[in-house]
């Protein structure tokens, strides 16, 4: 059985039980060689670290397997500081039945181009991915200018290795996504005007951001994209309540509340006109409930973290609702019976996508299962939000579900050529 129809029949299943399928995201350490200003994980940041071990890593993918979870992520700090562990991790989850395994690096291993050794460290590197259970292999990139990259990432040369990698991953089958932590300086180091001046450049500046993104995604060979949201938090907050240190007060990650809701319009525009030639995983319903919700609407479809979906940390075994929401330790995951906790989902406090997309996907599915009147009723009365969540369902098939291991399908991609304004679902932006 493929990954594709196992993920379906577990989708089935887990909505026929008035559940979403649930995700682990496993922290393996919050080690981390890069510099990142937009994440207290950075190399130079003093929080004391952690690394899981294989011994809880496995009790954790075994639990996850147990409870029949559709997936799994490997998350740091940068989790290829232990690659040989994340294979055998992953090769051991799919083992024990969980579809869908992801994990991501920062790149610092595609450091080093200009090295005679390195076409061959590659094709080792690639041929290790291939082998694992891996689904998922995200590279992240902050920014279309290679060096505003390096700069923040600290890990200078890292752009031009993987250019050079793509190809070699290719040939093993390998289609890496590169993922955007979506910032400030996405487009170059030139600043947008101020939001509350003027919102329509505000917007246009980071529609065009995201558009040089993603042409110099794929000027790099990459096929698939994904965006993380900015993930700012309020300093004392982050401190008090976060395991997840994935988080910055930093300028470059925070939006304000009137930002927000233009940068996400200016994202779905260039998500738009871009995805039918790229695998873009970011869906247009997520975004379209995020612009509502930052707009002053309530969450269509709260998030499932604590609920199907779940955070453990590289400290231990505990399980979180997320890793935003520390004060809240459910206890180890291997003894969370998750059929004991509330089905209702009811948080909407951050915009981390990793747990927000996936709840707006299902959320409509879980809705028509479990309250078929209420959810024909939403989506014949919504039809904006209808549109776009059956054409995210549409344009997943085909994109292969962003398998990392199928090529893009150029012919089913290009039904996907930008919709006219009419069909789009949102209020049209003006061509630049
Ligand atoms: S964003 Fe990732 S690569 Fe950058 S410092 Fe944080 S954990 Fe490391
Ligand atoms: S919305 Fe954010 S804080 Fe709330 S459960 Fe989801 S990830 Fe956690």
């Amino acid at each position: 059985m493929t990954a594709t129809s196992l993920s379906r029949r577990r989708v089935l299943g887990a909505l026929l039980r008035g559940r979403v399928p649930g995700q682990l995201v496993i922290q393996y350490t919050d080690h981390c060689n890069a510099l990142c200003a937009q994440c207290g994980m950075n190399a130079r940041s003093g929080i004391p670290r952690s690394v899981l071990g294989a011994d809880k890593a496995v009790a954790l993918v075994d639990a996850a397997a147990e409870k029949g979870f559709l997936a799994l992520s490997f998350t740091g700090g940068e989790p290829l500081l232990h690659l040989g562990e994340i294979v055998e991790l992953s090769r051991r989850a799919r083992a024990k039945g969980i579809p869908l395994v992801r994990t991501g690096t920062n790149g610092f291993l595609f450091r080093g181009h200009e090295k005679p050794d390195f076409p061959d460290r590659m094709r080792r590197l690639a041929e290790t991915v291939a082998e694992s259970g891996l689904n998922n292999f995200w590279i992240s990139l902050d920014s279309a200018d290679p060096a505003v990259h390096e700069r923040n990432r600290g890990l200078p040369g890292m752009v031009l290795g993987v250019e050079k990698a793509l190809p070699v991953f290719r040939e093993f089958g390998l289609y890496p996504a590169a993922n955007l932590g979506v910032n400030r300086l996405v487009g170059g180091d030139t600043p947008p005007p101020p939001a509350a001046e003027d919102p329509d450049g505000f917007r246009e500046h980071f529609r065009a951001a995201f558009r040089r993104f993603y042409s110099f995604a794929e000027s790099l060979g990459f096929t698939t994209v994904n965006a993380c949201y900015p993930m700012s938090l309020p300093e004392d907050r982050a401190r008090e309540q976060a395991v997840y240190a994935a988080t910055s007060a930093d300028g470059m990650v925070r939006f304000s509340g009137l930002e927000r809701p233009l940068l996400y319009r200016a994202l779905l525009a260039a998500v738009e006109s871009v995805r039918h030639r790229l695998r873009v995983f970011t869906p247009r319903s997520a975004l379209l409930c995020l612009i509502r919700e930052h707009e002053g609407g309530e969450a269509a479809f709260p998030c499932r973290g604590g609920v199907d979906f779940f955070f453990v940390q590289a400290g231990g075994l505990t399980a979180y609702p997320c890793g935003y929401r520390g004060s809240e330790p459910l206890g180890p995951f291997p003894d969370l019976d998750v059929s004991r906790l509330s089905r209702r989902a009811s948080c909407s406090a951050c915009d981390w996508e990793c747990f927000r997309d996936p709840s707006v996907l299902a959320g409509p599915l879980l809705e028509l299962v479990t309250r078929p009147v209420a959810g024909i009723w939403r989506l014949l009365r919504d039809r904006e939000l209808a549109r776009a969540w059956l054409d995210d369902l549409r344009y997943y098939r085909a994109c292969g579900d962003f398998s990392l291991r199928r090529a893009p399908d150029a012919w089913h991609m290009a039904r996907f050529a930008r919709l006219a304004p009419a069909e789009s679902g949102l209020t049209p932006i003006p061509a630049a």
